[in-house]
């Protein structure tokens, strides 16, 4: 069977979580500060506050910087769910956009039309572990006087315009889940230029704890979104294979783009300004498809696909509480939902295997095409 994902947990990473678990201080201690020092390495940001999950991230983000009832966030019309549901978890509303068609980020032409005086902030989402177009987003919010919150969950150790993404960075968020690049299990990791929110997002991490004059003082109401030290030593033994990882699944990505059939498949673009991290290899049909029997076929060869985001208005309890024209107001998150398709994509994956696959993806939907 070739899955659709497997992480790359090595003896090494093992060792390194269990040498914690031994040593009796499992709640946030040295590893979670070192894994903290490692992301602002990898990337250049000047802070970072790791957290128990990359959805604990988005919420902490929002939550710090006060956005709540009233308040208005726009987001793109096609993600991972979590990126609506922090919005709603904090109160506020989310707005959606919808995406380009051939990077399924969010559209920056789109958003000036939904900005009202209640729109606090922007979360573009780097989908699939492609960079947004971050220039055109940053200036929207500079003009409007909005935050921009990325949501980088899938993007650890990409680009745009060549700065690793965090280091320029107002907030952005990373996800440490085993369905990303490197994992703690579950995990999550804020970057940050700006030191202030930095220190109120580490408040808030701790039970609202701040430390004055050495003394403990409880200033906040905060959570405990706090990580395990052993999970940070597991994902921290990891950190030095990401561009590994990342130039391994590139190589696999320009097997995919050349023995998928084009005709059939829209392949994922990566345009100049961004170097992909292959989190996902996401391909639409060209013509509709009826997607189950093409999963099913494939399953039949051994191969596992899924869809690889969802169309959060168009998922039950969006589509119940905003009642949105869907397919009107976000054809393209709509059809990538819908008729997207995610293909197996990790670091041991062979290129005969990726061959394998593309070549029965190519056989499947010629056979479904000419019934
Ligand atoms: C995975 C993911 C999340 C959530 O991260 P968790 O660590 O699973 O909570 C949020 N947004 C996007 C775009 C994701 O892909």
């Amino acid at each position: 069977m070739i899955p659709l994902f497997i992480p790359d947990i090595q003896e090494q990473d093992i060792l390194a979580a269990t040498a914690v678990m031994r040593s009796g201080m499992l709640v946030q201690g040295p590893n979670v500060a070192e894994l903290e020092a490692a992301f602002c390495k990898l990337t250049g940001a000047r802070h970072a506050v790791a957290v128990s999950n990359g959805t604990a991230t988005l919420h902490l983000i929002l939550h710090a910087l006060g956005i709540g009832p009233g308040d208005e966030v726009i987001i793109p019309a096609f993600s991972y769910v979590a990126t609506a549901n922090v919005v709603e978890l904090v109160g506020a509303k989310p707005v959606f956009v919808d995406v380009q068609p051939d990077t399924w980020n969010i559209d920056p032409a789109g958003i000036e039309a939904v900005i009202h005086s209640n729109t606090k902030a922007i979360i573009p989402v780097h989908e699939f572990g492609l960079s947004a177009d971050l220039d055109p987003i940053r200036m929207i919010c500079n003009k409007h006087n909005l935050f921009c919150i990325e949501d980088a969950a899938c993007a650890a150790g990409a680009t745009y315009n060549r700065v690793p993404l965090g280091k320029d960075s107002y907030a952005a968020s990373f996800s440490l889940h085993p369905r990303k690049a490197i994992t703690s299990g579950e995990g999550g990791m804020i970057l940050t230029s700006d030191a202030e929110l930095a220190a109120r997002l580490r408040i808030f991490r701790n039970h609202g704890i701040e430390m004055q004059n050495g003394k403990m003082e409880f200033v906040e109401a905060g959570f405990n979104y706090r990580m395990t030290d052993f999970q940070a030593a597991l994902v921290l033994s990891q950190t030095h294979r990401l561009f590994d990882q990342i130039q391994q699944k590139s190589k696999l990505a320009e097997v995919y783009a050349q023995c998928l059939n084009q005709e059939y498949f829209q392949l994922p673009s990566t345009p100049a300004f961004t170097s992909h991290t292959w989190q996902t290899f996401h391909i639409i049909p060209r013509q509709k498809v009826n997607r189950d029997m093409l999963f099913s076929e494939a399953k039949n060869a051994n191969i596992g696909l899924s869809y690889g985001a969802q169309c959060i208005p168009d998922v039950q309890y969006y589509k119940q509480k905003y009642k949105l024209p869907v397919q009107d107001l976000y054809p393209n998150a709509f059809n990538a939902f819908h008729q997207g398709i995610a293909l197996p994509m990790y670091a041991s994956l062979t290129v005969s295997q990726a061959e394998f696959v593309a070549n029965t993806l190519n056989t499947i939907i010629q056979k479904i095409y000419a019934k």
